[in-house]
């Protein structure tokens, strides 16, 4: 059996750089024999899950960060990197499963990657709650704007103007639609980078359909 080194599991996995793994971990993963056969999908997920992926025990749970239209968030920290992350925790109701809105969330966002779109790491799947672990932002732009008393510097203006417009473009470039777009779901972290974030209302727009619903804000 081959045996891989830290760095060429990192790469082998497509795992974010800030992730180290243990050595327990390493040596585990080598000692499974789906990281020596080909990379499959079913492959890669069964080496995530040996890393700790999708288990909510690898996340601890902190403060109450907000409520949006079908969850609640919360700030929670990663034990694999020791960093913030946030936690979109969505609870299932017995008999109708997972809202639409999740369902919409993480297929649209799972196939997104831009500096300027938040970055869902992983997916939690319980009996009673759906959690999405997103990276963390320090706050969002209506938070931001109340910190301003409303009044906004116009080199910032501009700043997060031009981040909006190039994460949009990503995404329509996609054919993603956002469909609500509005402070609260535009993230503003310490270094003034804006993220779009809760694509709960978005739609492909490559899904052919002759009618789109008007119960939408953007
Ligand atoms: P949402 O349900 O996505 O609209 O989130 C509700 C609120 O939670 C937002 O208005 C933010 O204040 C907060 N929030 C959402 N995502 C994040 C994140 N990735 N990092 C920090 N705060 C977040």
């Amino acid at each position: 059996m081959t045996s891989f080194n830290p760095e060429e599991i990192q790469k082998r996995l497509s795992l974010p750089a800030d992730l180290r793994l243990p050595v327990s971990v390493v040596d585990k993963l080598n000692r499974t024999p789906t990281l020596d056969q080909p990379l499959t999908r079913k492959n890669r997920r069964a080496s995530l899950s040996e890393i700790g992926f999708g288990k909510l025990e690898t996340y601890e749970k902190l403060d109450k960060l907000g409520e949006g239209t079908y969850a609640t968030v919360f700030r929670g920290r990663s034990i694999l990197t020791n960093k913030f992350v946030a936690l979109k925790e969505i609870r299932l109701e017995q008999k109708e499963g997972a809202p639409c809105t999740a369902i919409r969330e993480v297929s649209l966002l799972r196939n997104l990657r831009h500096a300027n779109v938040v970055t869902l790491h992983d997916i939690i799947h319980t009996d009673r709650l759906l959690t999405l672990v997103f990276e963390y932002v320090d706050r969002d732009l209506k938070q931001y704007m109340d910190t301003c008393n409303n009044s906004m510097n116009m080199n910032n203006i501009r700043l997060f103007l031009f981040q909006l417009l190039r994460g949009l473009s990503y995404c329509h470039q996609r054919r993603v639609l956002h469909r609500d777009l509005k402070p609260q779901n535009l993230l503003i972290t310490a270094k003034g980078e804006l993220k779009l974030a809760d694509f709960g209302l978005a739609r492909a727009k490559s899904v052919p359909t002759k009618t789109y619903s008007n119960e939408v804000v953007t």
